[in-house]
């Protein structure tokens, strides 16, 4: 199943995190003509997003694999639109390409869910894992008090990445309660992986208080961020601090997926056993069928690429291990779901949509996320609504509205330039700039 085309490819995967990179290695290792696509300059998505001396000896594992099996990079291009079934619009530096294949593989990863509050968009305050990857790009932080909250595993994994680069960090407030937490670490007996991350952690935040059923209730400060309120256990404590690193857990980015057509249920690309969506050709893998971590990321994309190079049978010999990781996803999502006090943080004059300075007042006349998109411009701005999206599907239980080309804001002479497009120069699949 191979092609002359430089750039038609039997088998396309867009992402370049743990699910991507496996999908290529193992469709590029099956004999397919492989090309990885992502926006960034340096594969390992989120979890493995490093400088260059810092790659994880995981992600050089499998970027190793990527390149010995012929994988084909295209660094720093995004996909933005399909023209047509089998033939995807990309933008780069470079200006615009077309990247045409047989099977896809959406490997898209997930974002950061913010949830407004007061203060919420004064200066650092930013997303937990927004902070990580600043520092990771050199942000100093060093010596510097942060603030961990919000809800999900990755405020631990963040605040020890932090600790470890020399931040001061004072406490992780997790909205959680205790019993919820209880329940998911009973589901983790067993799973000697993950409870060895657990304890690793621990060892990593010495003194480093975790509370629980606590959230930020407001950030203040001249400009730029100098203290937050919480909430913890019903009573309210101010604290100064240099930065929050603030995040509700992940939302999938399926934006391509339903461009295509793939069918989603609560939020998630829905996929068969071989991670099949319903488009003939598309599969997808990773986040956006469930937030689930790196191993499930890991083994969901070994199948899809497996399964989209055409070799069946070594993609249902991994089935049986993934249904086992599903589980834990679905345990994640019971334990961190989402508190219903968090929907009344934010005050009337609180932004919700911080791309079209809107407020929650604004927001609350409304009936439906159309009616506040075309009456209000909510969704409207550059982050096309990933952000104030799922802050209003929880606060004012929206359905998000269809997925509108092209999914990211793009240059207009690049759309112009659809008519003439041209092929991104492959590179290698580590990267670097
Ligand atoms: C901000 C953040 C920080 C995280 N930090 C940690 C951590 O420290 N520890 C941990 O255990 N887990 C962390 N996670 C969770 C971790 O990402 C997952 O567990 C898992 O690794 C996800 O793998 P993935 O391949 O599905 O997605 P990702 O790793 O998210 O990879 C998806 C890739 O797709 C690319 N992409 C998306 N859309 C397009 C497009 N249209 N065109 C081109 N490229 C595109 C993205 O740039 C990204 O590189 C983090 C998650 C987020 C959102």
């Amino acid at each position: 199943m191979t092609s002359n085309a430089p750039f038609n490819f039997d088998v396309l995967v867009v992402g370049a995190g743990p699910a991507g990179m496996a999908a290529a290695a193992r469709a590029a290792e099956s004999g397919a003509r492989t090309g990885l696509v992502d926006e960034n300059f340096r594969a390992g998505g989120q979890i493995w997003r490093s400088g260059c001396e810092d790659v994880p000896a995981e992600a050089k594992f499998w970027i190793q694999r990527c390149t010995s099996a012929g994988v084909m990079a295209l660094r720093g291009v995004r996909v933005v639109d399909q023209l047509k079934p089998g033939e995807l619009t990309a933008e780069s530096m470079d200006g615009t390409h077309k990247l045409g294949y047989q099977q896809l593989v959406i490997a898209t990863g997930a974002r950061e869910r913010f949830l407004p509050f007061p203060g919420w968009t004064l200066l650092n305050v930013m997303g937990a894992g927004g902070l990580q990857a600043m520092v990771k790009s050199g942000l100093p932080i060093q010596g510097k008090r942060v603030l961990v909250a919000g809800t999900g595993p990755l405020l631990p994994a963040v605040a020890a990445y932090l600790r470890q680069h020399g931040a001061r960090v004072l406490m992780i407030c997790e909205q959680a309660s205790w019993l919820s937490l209880a329940r998911f670490a009973i589901t983790l007996i067993g799973q000697t992986g993950k409870l060895s991350q657990v304890m690793q952690l621990k060892k990593e935040l010495p003194h480093v208080p975790f509370l629980a059923n606590s959230w930020p209730v407001a950030a203040e400060g001249n400009e730029v961020l100098e203290r937050v309120t919480i909430s913890h256990g019903g009573k309210l404590e101010t604290i100064a601090c240099d930065y929050l690193a603030c995040g509700f857990h992940l939302v999938p980015n399926t934006e391509l997926a339903a461009l295509l057509g793939c069918q989603s249920e609560n939020g998630y690309v829905q996929v068969d056993d071989l991670q099949r969506t319903n488009v003939p050709g598309v599969f997808c893998a990773g986040e956006p069928t469930g937030i689930g971590g790196v191993e499930l990321a890991l083994l969901e994309g070994q199948i899809a690429g497996l399964a989209a190079s055409g070799d069946i049978r070594a993609a249902e010999a991994l089935t049986a291990n993934s249904k086992k990781l599903k589980n834990f996803a679905d345990h994640l999502q019971r334990a961190f779901q989402l508190r219903k006090d968090l929907r009344s943080l934010a005050k009337p004059d609180t932004l919700v949509c911080r791309c079209e300075d809107i407020s929650y007042a604004r927001l609350e006349r409304h009936r439906s996320w159309r009616s506040a998109k075309l009456q209000a411009r909510c969704g409207m701005g550059a982050c096309q609504g990933r952000i104030c999206g799922p802050t209003t599907q929880f606060l004012f239980n929206w359905a998000p509205d269809s997925v509108r080309p092209p999914i990211f804001p793009a240059r207009v002479e690049s759309l112009a330039a659809l008519a003439n497009c041209r092929e991104p120069a492959p590179q290698n699949v580590v990267g670097g700039h």
